[in-house]
């Protein structure tokens, strides 16, 4: 399947053309969102941030709705998550081409020398917390899409527009929540490019998996001038700490992915401690205590080619080697969250027509990589079963969550250019 043959060389340069002509409304368009603090958590203005991207989105002609995440908890009256969705339909519904973006944004935090809300343009760079990560890819994709409509040109399928909530959270009651209602979903969409920082010129294909898992120790209370006479539970935790970094660590670093994965060091499996807890509060007055309960969350990020029951039992297995050599170790083990890793086909229809308006745009190569992290590709193809799917946009991922974030406006626009070609080959045109 070709869809590309019936785009013409002229309806390319006619578009391209117009997203340079769009190019200053796209930059107000984007100080407007990044004047929005859409801050997670908590969920700070999702109303405002929908709203105006829908009104963006009603103006360029698309069928605007909103989609609250009514039923979840997360979803409260102080900070309700609304997500907004817009669909421009062709001459005919299939093939369906959706770009989402998600436009909460981390907390600011410390380092600026900007304000991070004001949306400054200076050296050619539009400076803002959620610029790059990616209120930009919002902007590029909903100017992109109608550049090609300024031009004349008609397109044969349908062209969807998202802007969602909650990414930084797990994207619940965001992308997923679109994905459960069936709006991104395999029996209409066909394509999904979300519009994540890729730095402009590469096309991101997946990501590796998570797994969490909480250990706690349970020891016996006593007296810290005879600890003799009861069991430290922190000196079990710490039995299971060396045990993971000095026999778990060396044995997974042995191995290594296939999937392009940047950086390049996380091509191989890891393991992270998110928080270690147990004892005596640490402001509290202080007794003599043997304490009975010390426990860690562990952050387990693995392979494609890692099988999850396997990366399972390794802690399963490390866990009971202990139990065994000693009488007085006794553990809990909770499973908390697993994201499975997700790869779309690099020979794709969609990688290749990505990564061939990249070339032509950019006068370069386009590198296919993986994340190392999850983003919201994870509920698209879990739970909407769209398999094509990927992530482009003209963030430096480098710079996300980052002081001083900022986007590059010429990489604003060149991702604009890269977008609308990619959205005429993917869905065709009269
Ligand atoms: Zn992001």
């Amino acid at each position: 399947m070709n869809l590309a043959s019936t785009v013409t060389e002229k309806q390319e340069s006619a578009v391209i053309r117009e997203v340079e002509a769009i190019a200053d409304e796209m930059i107000a368009f984007l100080r407007g969102l990044v004047q929005i603090p859409t801050v997670n958590p908590p969920g700070k203005e999702y109303l405002a941030g929908a709203e105006f991207i829908g009104a963006r989105l009603k103006e360029f002609g698309y069928q605007v709705q909103y989609e609250a995440a009514e039923g979840r908890p997360e979803h409260t009256r102080a900070h309700p998550r609304v997500n907004v969705i817009g669909s421009m339909a062709g001459s005919k519904a299939r093939p369906l081409v959706h770009f989402n973006g998600h436009f909460d944004v981390v907390p600011v935090g410390k380092g600026w020398t900007v304000d991070a809300f004001a949306g400054l343009v200076r050296d050619g760079k539009l400076y803002g917390r959620g610029t790059a990560d990616q209120k930009a890819g919002i902007a590029a994709a909903i100017h992109a899409g109608e550049a090609i409509r300024r031009s004349g040109v008609k397109l044969l399928g349908t062209l969807e527009q998202s802007g969602t909530v909650d990414e930084e959270s797990g994207g619940f009651a965001g992308v997923a929540w679109l994905a459960e209602c069936g709006l991104i979903h395999k029996d209409r969409t066909d394509f999904v490019i979300i519009t994540e920082p890729s730095n402009v010129d590469r096309v991101c294909i997946g990501h590796r998996g998570v797994y969490w898992f909480k250990v706690i120790q349970h020891g016996r209370i006593g007296h810290g001038s005879m600890p003799h006479l009861g069991v430290n539970a922190a000196d079990h935790l710490a039995d299971v700490i060396h045990e993971i970094n000095h026999t778990l660590k060396p044995r997974i670093a042995k191995r290594i992915t296939n999937m392009p994965v940047e950086p390049p060091g996380s091509r191989r499996p890891s393991i992270n401690i998110n928080a270690v807890f147990g004892g005596q509060p640490e402001e509290g007055t202080q007794t003599p205590c043997v304490i009975d309960r010390a426990g860690a969350i562990f952050d387990r990020r693995f392979l494609a080619e890692e099988p999850l029951e396997e990366v399972q039992r390794e802690i399963h297995e490390l866990l009971e080697a202990l139990r065994r050599a000693q009488p007085a170790f006794q553990y809990s083990l909770e499973d908390l969250m697993v994201v499975h890793p997700t790869q779309t086909d690099p020979s794709s229809m969609l990688v290749r027509t990505v990564s061939q308006s990249i070339e032509e745009v950019l006068g370069k190569k386009a590198p296919l990589i993986a994340s190392p992290g999850t983003y919201d590709q994870k509920h698209v193809t879990r739970i909407g079963h769209v398999k094509d799917c990927i992530a482009y946009g003209p963030g430096i991922l480098d710079l996300a969550h980052q002081p001083d974030e900022y986007v590059v406006i010429e990489d604003l626009v060149n991702s604009a250019k890269v977008m609308a070609l990619t959205a005429m080959r993917l869905l065709g045109t009269a």
